[in-house]
């Protein structure tokens, strides 16, 4: 998996300060997207060992207190990106038990693949849908169009 842009401290992508990793890779081609250049898998840089490893050290960091890791792009479920993805979510909830994840798709909860859901069991708020651009809505929070939705899957658990 690549990724198109790490951000250790982040304040606008979820709720209180967190990690943010936009991932690269997504096939939705949503008429207004705001970053194309994510929708190609080999754009970016290497997800690798050491970069999971940062990713870890950043929720662990007791100077800075992160309340949890969030997942966007491009898209974290696109297929080519869910081993990667799973990997990061497991670890995440093995060593940093007390962080929440939020993860973004353009895919629907209702329609995901076996796989997908697996990585869906780790995450506590999935925000799903497309990005439709006539639902487009500046006000709404933590998501860019009236269409989609935020699941607070952790509350239903
Ligand atoms: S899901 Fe997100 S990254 Fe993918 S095309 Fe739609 S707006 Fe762009």
């Amino acid at each position: 998996m690549n990724y198109h842009q790490y951000m250790p401290i982040d304040v606008i992508n979820g709720p209180g300060t967190r990690a943010t990793l936009f991932v690269s890779g997504c096939e939705h081609q949503c008429r207004g997207c705001y970053n194309q250049s994510t929708w190609n898998p080999c754009h970016g840089h290497e997800f690798d060992l050491q970069m999971q490893q940062q990713v870890i050290n950043d929720l662990k960091d007791q100077r800075i207190k992160r309340r949890g890791l969030s997942l966007s792009g491009g898209d974290p479920l696109y297929p080519g990106n869910l081993a990667c993805i799973l990997a990061l979510v497991k670890r995440v909830k093995a060593e940093c038990p007390d962080k929440d994840i939020w993860l973004w798709t353009g895919y629907l909860l209702s329609e995901l693949s076996i796989v997908q859901r697996a990585i869906v069991d780790y995450v506590d708020v999935l925000v799903d849908g497309k990005f439709e651009q006539d639902k487009a809505d500046p006000s709404l929070v933590f998501r860019g169009s009236s269409n989609q939705v935020i699941h607070n899957l952790a509350q239903k658990r």
